[in-house]
């Protein structure tokens, strides 16, 4: 089942500015996995007695019961953070039950939990961001608000009206701000009367369009395989969880996060530049699965999902149609030309001759063109 996006939020990112006092984010993170452990423990359990979850509704009074006894350490959280937490459980294990193939609700570890929202209490300002914890106040022997300024890289505004933000840490320990508005403008380019079909490769080309033009991806986790090695060697030299082994586990995760940038900067870059060449883009949907076990790591190192969902953005903003022939449409096997069906080509076939019409293809060209063809024929199904 494929989930309609909708393209009514949108995310700003901001590298918040090291400091001293950005511990009490990383303690923040670390009691939240702590609140998702906790429920998800309580879910787990509910489960197994009644068949189904528990849902929020009965776990947030339940915190609010716990904030008074046993967990009162927790206190210190705003409450909408807290509830946060609670509310992504119930969205987990609602997928869960509706969704065939997505998977139970996991344990997390405190290192490996990355995000707290902020619904309200927050205050955004030129380049910092003001949070309202609590803290225990000796003399009235109560928790009062406390407020705390972290400055963030404010390199580029936001649109639209904030909804949320969010605080984030990622492997290297950065912590960043999202700042998601309800911001929806596009710009849109002129139109072109170009349509485009492309398929994804993985031996030629990352894409090719039916033109003919074969667009290559730089491999980047590949470029990097020399330096990852070195680093990864340096890693298991190291005393486990020492100090010397923790920063080489950040050195470790840099290297990751650069080429994750890397690839995703290339990857808007063309988006960007398909859609200044043609009105329509047509592409097939992609079977991620299937493509693993054939190919192993190569997909993740083109991360091809990640691609569909920034060229779907693009062609929003840009007021561009984007549509996705079905998986079970064919699009290989049948010629361009006079629709013959080729039953004996093989994956290893790049080149072949229809039987039929003696035209020549080159195997992806002519997958392009059909699936163009396809998304333009009201007859199949689009997804
Ligand atoms: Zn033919």
């Amino acid at each position: 089942m494929a989930k309609k996006r909708k393209h009514n939020r949108r995310t700003y990112k901001y590298q918040i500015r090291e400091h001293p006092q950005n511990i009490r984010l990383g303690n923040l993170l670390d009691d939240l996995a702590d609140v998702h452990n906790h429920f998800l423990r309580l879910e787990n359990r509910y489960y197994r007695r009644y068949g189904k979850y528990a849902g929020r509704y009965r776990l947030q009074p339940h915190l609010t019961h716990l904030l008074k006894r046993t967990k009162k350490h927790w206190a210190w959280i705003p409450r909408d953070t807290l509830d946060a937490v609670i509310i992504r459980l119930h969205i987990s294990f609602e997928r869960f039950f509706d969704i065939p193939g997505v998977g139970r609700p996991k344990y997390k570890k405190r290192e490996k939990y990355r995000s707290a929202k902020f619904q309200s209490g927050y205050l955004l300002e030129e380049g910092r961001v003001r949070l309202s914890f609590k803290a225990w106040d000796e003399p009235s022997e109560a928790l009062k608000f406390n407020k705390r300024w972290f400055s963030f890289h404010h390199h580029r505004d936001w649109k639209g009206n904030v909804r949320y933000i969010q605080i984030l840490r990622d492997a290297v320990g950065t912590f960043w701000l999202y700042v998601v508005t309800d911001d929806t403008s596009k710009e849109v380019l002129p139109a072109t009367g170009e349509s485009v079909g492309a398929d994804f490769g993985m031996k030629d080309a990352f894409l090719t369009l039916n033109t003919g033009e074969k667009i290559q991806s730089p491999q980047f986790l590949k470029h990097a395989l020399i330096e990852l090695r070195k680093l990864n060697k340096a890693l298991s030299r190291k005393v486990r969880g020492s100090n010397n082994w923790w920063r080489a586990l950040r050195q470790l995760a840099r290297l990751y996060r650069h080429i994750a940038n890397q690839r995703k900067d290339w990857h808007y870059k063309l988006a960007t530049d398909l859609c200044k060449r043609f009105d329509l883009i047509a592409t097939e949907t992609l079977n991620l699965d299937g493509m693993k076990r054939l190919w192993g790591r190569k997909v993740s190192d083109l991360s091809f999902g990640q691609f569909v969902e920034i060229l779907k953005f693009k062609c929003f903003k840009h007021k561009r149609e984007f549509r996705q022939v079905g998986q079970w449409t064919a699009t290989t096997k049948p010629c361009s030309d006079c629709g013959c069906r080729n039953e004996n080509l093989t994956l290893s076939d790049r080149q072949w001759t229809c039987p039929e019409c003696e035209s020549h293809h080159d195997r992806d060209v002519n997958a392009a063109i059909n699936i163009l063809r396809a998304a333009c024929d009201p007859s199949v199904e689009q997804q």
